[in-house]
């Protein structure tokens, strides 16, 4: 394994930009002038800086929500699609520069930041022409004298609360779907990857949306929650993030009959049978379990293989992990960059001590690589009892665990055991398992003999403690309207 490099990136700090707030269709500082450190997880080093809302700032972005809301409804479906498909295209030739941007505030390899930013190009366009086919209904009345009919209306200015592990595609299927459908938003992006969301917002304002219909703010997530979703502007929430923070953000919004959609954390099981072809699942489970150094709600993490499978599974899967040596992400070839934060690398240090302590071996990895910047070597974990922390906790980092299996109905059990329930891998060339395993597992999200495909014409969302909604398909924009059933005596 070798240890992070020490080649000189392509890019300095000086060419990362500070951040500031976004409200009423200007970039502003913070009232109270705050701001906060932005740091590079390559290298520990401050990068730039980003404007940090107060309660001021929050009631400026709520007054303008509003009025931006009056001003959206109005525009009928087709102008709204084309602004935003404006939008798509200024952000798709914008993408160099804000993968960088991203790579340098998150860590992810420029290849893949890069993917990232042209996904979400794709789920502009994508949502805003789902937002041209959101259809009304007529229903035969009862009393041929009048009307029945059905009408969509957008549910009004949204708040929405995005985490740091895709900064970008966690913004825009919210912001697309809400925008599609006729509401104004306001993002509470992520503090520790400003940049890439304000790129993001930047091309929604020069494709010229108007003022008031997108607010970005950062600044203390519980402060800024607690403060949008009571108030009486704001009509729905979305969160993505961890579960026990969505619980609460849930529960609040409960209280004040808020709707609210949320997309949380998973624990994702690979089912591998005795059939499956190995060399496929570790091609692409085996894979993308490294992408975004593991820090991703769908990463595979359970491998539960068949028993006579186990060994040769194993084996090939440490030499998969091995190709993934961490380094820093603008360097050219760099596979998996560093974990975007300190807390994931004492997450996995504490992931891995549990496995050890309850028998566990470590197949590769279980360590920290270098001093400076927060790498973690690939990590698989083998013959770990069923009750250790890596079979319970979502590792949200690049480790996965191997575990043998006799019968799919074990497998199965074992799968649906947590409370998670986001999504799913399985592998297998036998159509009735496919079938067993589509009816019986757990998830909101299952591929066979397939790497993970978050299309935007696929719904995306979980089962139990993974949330509920959809951030994907025509289910994403039925989460940012609502019905109303009109009958009319026409004498
Ligand atoms: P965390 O739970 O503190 O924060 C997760 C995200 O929620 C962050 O973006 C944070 O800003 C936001 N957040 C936290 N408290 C909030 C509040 N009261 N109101 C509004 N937003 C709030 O955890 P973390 O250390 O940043 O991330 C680690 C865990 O979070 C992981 O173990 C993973 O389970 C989960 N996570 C999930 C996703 C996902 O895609 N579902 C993304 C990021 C993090």
């Amino acid at each position: 394994m070798s240890t992070a490099t020490a080649s000189t990136p392509t890019q300095t700090a000086s060419d990362y930009p500070d951040t500031q707030l976004f409200i009423d269709g200007q970039w502003c500082d913070a009232a109270d002038g705050k701001t906060m450190a932005v740091f590079n997880p390559a290298n520990g080093q401050e990068i730039g800086r980003l404007a940090h809302a107060g309660i001021a700032d929050l009631d400026r972005a709520l007054a303008a929500a509003q009025k931006g809301f009056e001003t959206w409804r109005a525009v009928p479906a087709h102008e709204r699609q084309a602004l935003m498909r404006k939008a798509a295209q200024i952000f798709r030739e914008r993408a160099n520069e804000t993968a960088r941007h991203l790579t340098m505030e998150q860590g992810k390899p420029l290849a893949e930041a890069k993917g990232e930013a042209l996904a979400a190009a794709d789920v502009i366009d994508w949502m805003a022409d789902e937002g041209r086919r959101v259809y009304g209904r007529i229903v035969p009345p009862r009393d041929l004298r009048g009307t029945a009919h059905v009408t969509r209306h957008p549910v009004g200015p949204v708040a929405a609360f995005t985490p740091w592990n895709f900064p970008i595609n966690q913004v825009v299927r919210k912001l697309s779907a809400a925008l599609a459908t006729g509401n104004s938003i306001i993002v509470k992006a992520p503090e520790e990857t400003p940049a890439s969301p304000a790129a993001l917002m930047r091309a929604f304002v020069d494709a010229g949306v108007p003022a008031g219909v997108v607010q970005l703010v950062y600044g203390v997530p519980s402060q800024i929650s607690e403060y949008l979703i009571p108030h009486p502007i704001i009509r729905k929430i979305t969160f993505t993030g961890s579960t026990p923070v969505g619980k609460q953000l849930a529960a609040l919004a409960g209280q004040h009959m808020k709707r609210a959609t949320m997309e949380l954390g998973g624990h994702a099981p690979v089912i591998v049978c005795e059939d499956a072809d190995i060399d496929l699942a570790i091609k692409t489970a085996g894979g993308a379990k490294f992408r975004n150094a593991g820090q991703v709600c769908i990463s595979p993490t359970r491998f539960l293989v068949a028993k006579p499978i186990v060994e040769e599974f194993t084996q090939k899967f440490v030499a998969q992990a091995q190709r993934f040596a961490p380094a820093d992400g603008l360097v050219e070839g760099t596979r998996m960059g560093p974990l975007a934060n300190e807390r994931r690398i004492s997450a996995m240090q504490a992931l891995t001590a549990d496995a050890i302590k309850r028998g566990g071996t470590v197949a590769t990895g279980g360590r920290k690589v270098g001093e400076a910047g927060n790498f973690w070597a690939p990590t698989i974990l083998a013959h770990v009892p069923l009750e250790a922390d890596i079979f319970n906790q979502e590792p949200f980092g690049p480790m996965a665990v191997v575990h043998g299996f006799d019968t799919l109905d074990q497998a199965l059990t074992e799968a649906n055991r947590l409370p998670y329930g986001l999504a799913g891998y399985a592998y297998t060339q036998s159509l009735r398992n496919a079938h067993q395993i589509a009816e019986r597992l757990e998830v909101g999200l299952l591929w066979i003999n397939q790497p993970a495909a978050a299309w935007p014409e696929l719904p995306f969302g979980g089962v139990k403690d993974s949330g509920y909604g959809s951030e994907g398909g025509p289910e994403a924009l039925e989460a940012y309207l609502t019905t109303k059933s009109v009958s009319t005596f026409c004498g």
